[in-house]
């Protein structure tokens, strides 16, 4: 399978309610896209990890996915290591993307910091012939372009995707996720930083903020280390 686009979150429902909207605008675009979860989130507050497959299909579902794969890393405690940066290079080179987008390296979540070096690394290390040949797997392939999109830590974006049209379509994606908008009990207050039913509250405060950047509604920040080029600058 050779996909476009390919998203990489520490824990379904992360590139949901990061970029839910630059996914679809994606696919409504024609592009192919696919999500990769590090974990099954089986170390969350609320819901299995069975409630969480079941949520994860429907969210695939509603964006229209062309692939979703799962590391199964242990949920809590991904680290950067050799292992997890092999195994998912090698899913880059199967799946041969042009545009990976992982969390930043800088997040409050451990897990999500580790995805973001994980995932640099192993787009780095997806290049290298001889790995690939060890590996007896695919080709090597580096994709063209790595971004990273926000969690908890704001950064000042590269680049802000336009997701007005899609705006609703997004919440409706999230909502998938049932188990994790709803409050198990009267004072379930959630561990995750974020929890609870004001999830869609806080990716609207923060689509709005970035949107307002670019001169639209809602927005999704996302950041590339180093220039973007362009052969024509008026455009
Ligand atoms: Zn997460």
């Amino acid at each position: 399978m050779k996909l476009d686009a390919l998203v990489i979150g520490a824990h379904p429902d992360d590139a949901e309610i990061s970029v839910g909207g630059t996914i679809l605008r994606m696919i409504d675009a024609g592009r192919t896209v696919g999500v990769l979860d590090l974990t099954r989130g089986e170390m969350g507050t609320r819901g299995t990890a069975e409630d969480r497959d079941r949520e994860t299909q429907r969210a695939s579902e509603l964006l229209g996915l062309h692939y979703r794969g799962n590391v199964g890393l242990p949920d809590g405690r991904v680290e950067a290591n050799v292992e997890a940066r092999e195994a998912v290079a090698r899913i880059l080179r199967e799946t041969q993307p042009d545009f990976v987008l992982a969390h930043h390296e800088h997040d409050l979540h451990p897990d999500h910091s580790a995805c973001g070096r994980i995932a640099k690394e192993a787009w780095y290390l997806s290049g290298l012939k001889r790995l690939a040949e060890l590996d007896g797997g695919p080709p090597a392939k580096r994709p063209a372009r790595l971004a990273h999109f926000m969690g908890h830590i704001a950064f000042e974006p590269t680049v802000v995707v336009d997701v007005d049209a899609v705006w609703e379509r997004k919440l409706e994606v999230i909502r998938a996720y049932t188990s994790q908008i709803q409050a198990a009990a009267p004072d379930d207050r959630g561990e995750h930083f974020l929890f609870g039913a004001d999830i869609l509250q806080r990716a609207e405060t923060k689509a709005r903020f970035f949107g307002e950047k670019i001169g639209v509604r809602y927005g999704e920040p996302l950041w590339q280390e180093g220039p973007l080029a362009t052969t024509d600058p008026t455009r």
